[in-house]
Formats: C-alpha cells, structure tokens, sequence
C-alpha cells in the first residue's frame, strides 16, 4: 500500500520500456450531463488508443454537490458529519459509473472504483479528510489488462469504516494523490478554463494565462481562494514530485503546468491575485488585555475543528480591555459565534459583533522577497477606488486584505492593472 506520508516521487518510476501512464482528472462542468461525460470518454480512449495506462478521477455532476450539501443543511444545520459525508460523497458515485459505461460502450475496457474499494485510507476529520494511504496494487494488475480505472473522486474510507469526503474541490486531491500513488507521468486535471490564469479569468476580462506557474505560488493562491486546484492537491504535487498540467476540457491545447522554481527563468514580482469570498469576520469587543486571552479565545474554536485565518488584536488604550478581530470561513460562522457566545461568561468580552458580507483580496508572488514598496502599490491602488481596508495580513510572498464583499470586482481589477498584470 503506498503510504503517502513518504517521499515517493512520482518521476521516479522504474523501468524502460514502460507504458506512459497518466491520471486525468475532470471536474463538475466536464461532467454535468450525459454528452460532456461521452466526450470525456472519448478523450480518455484517445490516450488508450495512444497506448498509454490511464486511470480517470470524476467529480460529481457541476451543482450537484452543493445541493447535496443544501440538504443536508435544510434538515439540520448542525448535522452529523459522518451522514454528511454518506450524502455528499454520492454524486461521484454517480460520475464513476456513469463514466465507465461510457468508456464501455466506445469499446474500451473500464471499471468504476469508489474510496472504500480501492481502498483510499483516510483519517476521521469528515467532511474534510486527510488522505493516509492508497492501496494501488488492484490497479496495476488490471492495467497490465489494458482496463481503465475510474474513480470517484472528493471520498475515502476513514479508521472508522465510514465513508469520508475530502473537502470542497477534494477531487483535485485524489486525483494527485493517486498520481503519486501510481508513480504516474502526468496528472491533467482538466476543467472550464484552460489554465491557471494571473487571477480569476471570470471576473477580470484581462486576465493572463500562465505557461507555467511554481508549486509555492499555486499553493499560495489555492490557499487564498484560486478554487482552480485544491489547496491540498497543491500540497501534495509539491511533497511527491507530481507533474501537474491544468487544461481545458472543452479545447485541445496546452494548459498550465505546476513546476519547480527553478524551471522558471523570468520570475515576475507579482504573478497572481486571489479572492475568496468564504470569509466572515468576528470581533469580540472589550476582552481582558491579559496573557492568556489569545489561547483562551482561539483554544475552543481549534477544539471545535473551526480554523482561524487573519487575526488583529489593537492595542489597549487604558491596558485593560482590547478588540479582537478575526476570520473564519462562512462554514464555520455560526458555529464559531456559538462556541464563542456560550463562554462569553469566562472569555469575559463586552459584545460580539460579526460580519459575512466581507472578501479577502490577496496578492501573490515569489518575487516579493526581495522587493520593497510591494504592499504600498497595493494600499495605493485600493485607496484610489475608495476602498476601505478592514484587515491586512502579510507573508513572505503575499499580502492579504479583508474588504467589504461588493467592492470584490473593483478590488481585483484594480489590483491587476496595478501590478502590471493585464494582458495587451
Ligand atoms: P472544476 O469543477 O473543474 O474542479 P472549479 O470550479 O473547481 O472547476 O475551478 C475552476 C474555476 O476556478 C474557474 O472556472 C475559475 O473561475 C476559477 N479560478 C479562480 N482563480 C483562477 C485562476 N487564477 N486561474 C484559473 N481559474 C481560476
Ligand atoms: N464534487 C466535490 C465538490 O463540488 C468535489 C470536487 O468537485 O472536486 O466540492
Ligand atoms: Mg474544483
């Protein structure tokens, strides 16, 4: 079984001679209705024909997923986790075998695999599992048959013998972490657009597509909202050496490829800006200005599985009591502000004021490191628009800000045209 905890490279695949092996995986649009999963078929058995093993990663049908998670939520907001992972993981069921009959009925040999048949080893976090294991050894045997494995992506099987799911967008993920497991060539994950652009192509017309982008800025920009690639299919191409190509579904051409930095000659300054509207900002007014009161407040939200993104605490005017703000994703909104009001008594904060309707505007870039004046354009460019910036993060090769939702477009473009970025 491969572990996936191990450095296993998936370049590093023995023997001449060999079959090129390849992982294709396609998301919700490329399967959203019987003729798109018919041309999928034909596009995988284009590269049977060309001799080479495939094994195919489906997400569910585009939309079908959220309303799987609708429901859940419609019954109870507070549902168990375990049923949610049940319910949702069935759209890829769905996809899989779909997807096998139609390579079936172009004549090519093919079988669907769901995560606990492979099986796919998770740990219990459901609803955003972590991949521990694959067991590869059933595929091999069955390429040397010429059959297609077709597997639903986004589910596993956890220690507990239930079915887990690996987060939004999860099917990225299997799909690199099966490329791994394979010691497969090439993963092509294939979808609505035909690349990884320098910022949402659907919100700024001039956008740019990148030949090649490195994994430490696709990482970044998955982690500040790029949905294109799951941030921890990013994660784990980087870790295992996996030859990731984004491209379209819909047109025959090159698409992006996620590389090491050192393929890369000329290193823009700035290369991407990202948006993720799953943010909601909590601030807890007049909390004791004591050691302590972080871990206090951010202790139960860690317990209850909430993650905390940006976080400012002002200063204390009279040393007493200070403002905490911080960030969640809108997921865990409710639940955080419960967590937080039900200790109101020990936390010992004067109110809780909160607010959804907020973005995160991020901009990226590597070659940051050793420039100065990078965050000044940025402060400059949104203050020229008139908007008003209500939290700021740093790191090494990005800055982050939180802004009021509806000024998301203004803010992107701005940002674009600031850094250069826009195409001719
Ligand atoms: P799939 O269903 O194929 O997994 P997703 O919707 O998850 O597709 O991801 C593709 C979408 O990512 C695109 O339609 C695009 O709107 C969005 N996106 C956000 N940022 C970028 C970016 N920098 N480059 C390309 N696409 C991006
Ligand atoms: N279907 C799942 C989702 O919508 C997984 C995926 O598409 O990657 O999040
Ligand atoms: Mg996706």
């Amino acid at each position: 079984m491969a572990q996936l905890g191990a450095q296993s490279g998936a370049q590093s695949r023995p023997g001449n001679g060999r079959k090129t092996r390849i992982v294709m995986k396609f998301g919700g649009t490329s399967v959203a209705n019987i003729e798109r999963i018919n041309a999928v078929a034909a596009r995988v058995k284009r590269e049977v024909d060309a001799g080479h093993e495939v094994a195919v990663v489906v997400s569910a049908m585009s939309g079908h997923t959220n309303q799987l998670v609708a429901w859940c939520s419609e019954i109870s907001p507070m549902h168990d986790a375990r049923e949610y992972d049940t319910v949702v993981a069935s759209g890829e069921q769905v996809t899989a075998g779909l997807t096998a009959i139609a390579l079936q009925t172009l004549g090519v040999n093919a079988r669907s695999w769901l995560g606990w048949q492979m099986p796919m080893l998770t740990n219990d976090a459901h609803g955003k599992a972590r991949i521990m294991s694959i067991d590869a050894e059933g595929f091999e045997k069955r390429f040397a048959q010429g059959q297609v494995a077709v597997v639903a992506g986004f589910q596993g099987i956890g220690p507990d013998n239930r079915i887990t799911t690996l987060g939004r967008g999860g099917s990225d993920t299997s799909a690199v972490a099966l490329a791994a497991a394979l010691k497969a060539d090439r993963c092509d994950i294939f979808t609505d657009v035909d690349g990884v652009y320098t910022t949402d192509p659907r919100i700024v017309a001039k956008a740019r597509k990148l030949d090649k982008v490195t994994y430490e800025e696709m990482l970044e920009m998955a982690s500040l909202g790029a949905k294109v690639l799951q941030i921890r299919s990013v994660e784990m191409a980087m870790k295992h050496g996996v030859r990731v190509q984004v491209l379209s579904s819909f047109e025959d051409k090159p698409g992006t490829l996620v590389v090491n930095e050192d393929e890369i000659m000329e290193q823009e300054l700035v290369s991407g800006i990202a948006y993720s509207r799953d943010e909601a900002k909590i601030t807890l007014v007049a909390v004791p200005d004591r050691p302590g009161v972080a871990a206090s407040i951010f202790g139960p939200l860690s317990d209850a599985n909430i993650n905390v993104d940006m976080i400012v605490q002002n200063v204390s005017e009279d040393g007493k009591n200070t403002d905490m703000t911080f960030t969640v994703s809108k997921g865990d909104f409710e639940r955080a502000k419960q967590v937080l009001t039900g200790k109101q008594n020990s936390l010992n904060f004067r109110t809780l004021i909160s607010d959804s309707n907020v973005v995160k505007v991020s901009v990226i870039g590597v070659g940051m490191r050793s420039h100065a004046g990078i965050a000044q354009r940025m402060f400059r460019a949104l203050a020229e628009k008139g908007i008003n910036i209500q939290v700021i993060s740093t790191s090494e090769i990005k800055i982050s800000v939180l802004v009021a939702e509806e000024y998301t477009e203004l803010a992107v473009r701005a940002l674009h045209t600031a850094y250069g970025l826009d195409a001719e």
